[in-house]
């Protein structure tokens, strides 16, 4: 069975992007899988329910019902992630393949010696200076009273560290197969960026139209795109460009520009 595994910092276009590649007829995106599998916990234990993107409670969700109706009391991470897989191959057959957005790479250790499992890890980024801006206006928000050069730093510091994690740990891996892409190349061409990761996916040649009707999507996790089908079209937001928050990081880490080119404009 195939299975792509996309990774990120947070807040850098991994769910735009994945809702974009299912649109292929062959591609089912289920969202972040351990922190949907952490919801259903939740739910099950306060007796809620968690909304689906794909406008159903969980518990009547073509997909997430039948994983909701397996999961016992207590689970941990691979157990769930067992269930789902067992219930997406017996919903769409083998043919299909199973999207997961994530923001750590930890499920990949297990996953990696689960046998059967085909896995192929997408990398995306985002322009530093975006991201240090968002983060920056996002931690105001909170904490109004906090500098915003401070969290800007920090933001920039994660940034770099977290990316070459990820890099780190793909290599470890050893998967079957790897790519990285950014939220600035799919903003900028979608149709080409798409279709290259298609053809990464092995899925058959096929012409992206950008429509939100055929994204095959079942999204648990709280993010804000989960109900909107009008925001799921890729639109850069250029904010940053405004901003020069970003500046200290730069003099601080001088490697940032360099990182960034590599990872966000880079060829790969
Ligand atoms: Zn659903």
């Amino acid at each position: 069975m195939k299975f792509a595994y996309i990774v990120s910092l947070p807040h850098s276009g991994s769910t735009i992007l994945s809702y974009n590649l299912s649109e292929h007829p062959d591609i089912v995106f289920l969202g972040e899988v351990g922190y949907a599998l952490q919801r259903l916990r939740e739910s099950k234990s306060q007796n809620t329910s968690v909304p689906c993107s794909c406008g159903k409670p969980a518990a009547h969700c073509d997909f997430w019902s039948s994983v909701v109706g397996r999961l016992p009391a207590r689970f941990d991470e691979q157990a769930g992630y067992e269930i789902v897989i067992e219930e997406f191959q017996k919903k769409f057959g083998a043919s299909k393949l199973l999207l997961d957005s994530n923001k750590t790479v930890e499920p990949l250790y297990f996953l990696r010696e689960r046998p059967g499992l085909e896995i192929r890890g997408i990398h995306t980024t985002r322009d530093f200076r975006g991201a240090v801006v968002s983060e920056a206006r996002r931690k105001k928000k909170k904490r109004p009273g906090r500098s915003e050069w401070i969290t800007a730093i920090q933001a920039g510091f994660q940034w770099m560290r977290k990316n070459r994690a990820i890099q780190r740990s793909f290599g470890e891996l050893n998967l079957d197969g790897m790519c990285r892409t950014s939220y600035e190349k799919l903003c900028k061409d979608p149709a080409a960026e798409v279709e290259k990761i298609w053809r990464f996916l092995g899925m058959s040649p096929r012409s992206f139209e950008g429509l939100a009707s055929a994204q095959n999507a079942h999204l648990l996790a709280g993010n804000t795109l989960k109900s909107s089908g009008g925001t799921r079209t890729p639109t850069y937001d250029s904010r940053w460009k405004s901003s020069w928050i970003w500046w200290p990081c730069v003099l601080l880490m001088p490697i940032l520009p360099l990182l960034n080119k590599r990872w966000v404009y880079g060829r790969d």
